[in-house]
């Protein structure tokens, strides 16, 4: 038997005890915090096991058999946990950490800016020293979930008299404030993904700064690896959820609410798994073009996969990451974009219609109003090209005006 297997039988053998759907979905999440099965590779003082991170996505096959609810989806678990994990001070920890596993709070990401993007750490959001802790102005954007977060992983400049990396500090910022104003934003898919968020004068105890003041970058560098890492989860919600599956019903309505910004994600990936089917049943399969189109796209989709597979294996290994991050990402901008023009040429004019005037039910378009995200999302194509220049190839580096420079020094256009 091998670790693993043994890993296996004893999650199983804890569920067929503990799992009760009856329990209330807060009850429930108590007892998977106690266990420690809700985030299995986290410590054991903090709600995990201490395993392996090869041991999570094994953990979640056994509570998908089991029908079992599993900790929440989204940013708490996969970025705020980890970060304040390998960052934070013991009493953000013990604050934070349980209520996030449990879904008693929740959070979004407040990176980007209308002038930080590609350039991140020339972010323009201001925290000033205020009494006991800070206060901080500016505006963010891209906010996923923002409008219904209780708390946000926020960072603002400290020091301006430094380079641009050195002067920005992380907080914890408590959403739920009048310095704190949520706009949601509608894009051309007619999803609301997204909000700006505008601060003014928003209150951060000193003790939320996550890290050292002026360290932030570093920290950061750690939430945007998890974020990079983040593969399709999992995890699911199980079916069900009749009256006495309470734990059930109300995480249908948790997932419902959290993952309902991400619903278009399918189709912003290009949807190559469905041009076959498509190309069949509107009769196209046997046009010579359109064989040769999707026999190319196919192919791209299949070397993505194994490219994928293979750093998997690496990293289940404990190998250090390799060039596959920057690769794969480029690689599905490239498969999306290739996959919309084999929808058109199969869909042809009716590609175009949406919703119910759309006899596949406007997937299509949805398809060509969501692509152009994936060469931006992450970390735009570009930005991946000289990643892989500079670091894989060896070319020179991008000349950086800013190098050096008190960011006060640095011209912007804010
Ligand atoms: C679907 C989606 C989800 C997102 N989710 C999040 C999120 O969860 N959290 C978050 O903080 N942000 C998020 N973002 C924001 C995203 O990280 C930024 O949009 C992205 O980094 C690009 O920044 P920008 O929009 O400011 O464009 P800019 O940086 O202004 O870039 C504009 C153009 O200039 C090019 N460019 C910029 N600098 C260079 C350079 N040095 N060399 C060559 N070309 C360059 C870019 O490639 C691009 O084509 C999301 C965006 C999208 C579309």
């Amino acid at each position: 038997m091998t670790d693993l297997d043994e890993v296996r039988a004893q999650v199983a053998a804890w569920l067929a005890e503990a799992w009760d759907p009856e329990l209330s979905l807060t009850q429930w999440r108590n007892r998977l915090a106690d266990s420690g099965w809700g985030c299995p590779a986290w410590p054991r003082e903090w709600c995990g096991r201490g395993l392996p991170a090869a041991s999570a996505g094994m953990v979640a096959e056994e509570f998908a058999r089991a029908g079992a609810v599993t900790a929440p989806e989204g940013v708490g678990m996969n970025l705020a946990g980890p970060t304040i994990l390998e960052h934070g001070s013991d009493e953000l920890k013990r604050r934070f950490l349980r209520p996030t596993v449990t879904g008693e709070i929740s959070w979004c990401q407040l990176f980007s800016e209308p002038g930080a993007g590609s350039d991140l750490a020339g972010l323009q959001a201001r925290a000033e020293r205020d009494g006991d802790g800070f206060a901080v102005s500016g505006q963010k954007v891209w906010n996923t979930s923002a409008h219904h977060a209780d708390f946000g992983l926020l960072l603002a400049r400290t020091d301006w008299d430094v380079p641009k990396h050195r002067g920005i500090t992380y907080f914890v910022l408590p959403m739920r404030q009048p310095g704190v104003e949520v706009r949601p934003l509608r894009q051309m898919n007619g999803h609301a993904s997204f909000n700006e968020v505008f601060l003014d004068r928003a209150q951060v105890p000193a003790g939320n700064v996550i890290g050292e003041p002026g360290q932030g970058w570093t920290v950061a560098l750690t939430t945007l690896a998890h974020e990079r890492r983040l593969a399709p989860s999992a995890r699911r919600t199980p079916e069900g959820g009749g009256a006495a599956d309470r734990a059930v019903r109300e995480a249908a309505e948790e997932s419902e609410r959290a993952m309902a910004p991400y619903r278009w994600y399918p189709q912003r990936a290009g949807r190559p798994d469905l041009v076959i089917e498509r190309a069949i049943a509107a009769g196209r399969d046997t046009d010579p073009l359109v064989r040769q189109e999707i026999v190319k796209l196919i192919t791209l989709a299949w070397s993505a996969r194994w490219t994928a597979q293979r750093a998997a294996a690496a990293r289940a290994l404990g190998r250090p990451p390799g060039p596959e991050g920057s690769v794969a990402k480029l690689a599905s901008s490239n498969i999306a974009r290739a996959a919309a023009r084999v929808h058109a040429m199969i869909a042809g004019p009716a590609g175009m219609l949406a919703g119910a005037d759309d006899p596949t039910g406007g997937t299509v378009s949805e398809i060509f109003l969501s692509v152009p995200a994936v060469s931006i999302a992450g970390g735009t194509d570009q930005i991946q090209r000289t990643i892989l220049a500079e670091r894989i190839l060896g070319l020179a580096k991008e000349p950086a005006a800013d190098a050096g420079v008190a960011f006060r020094k640095v011209v912007t256009n804010g």
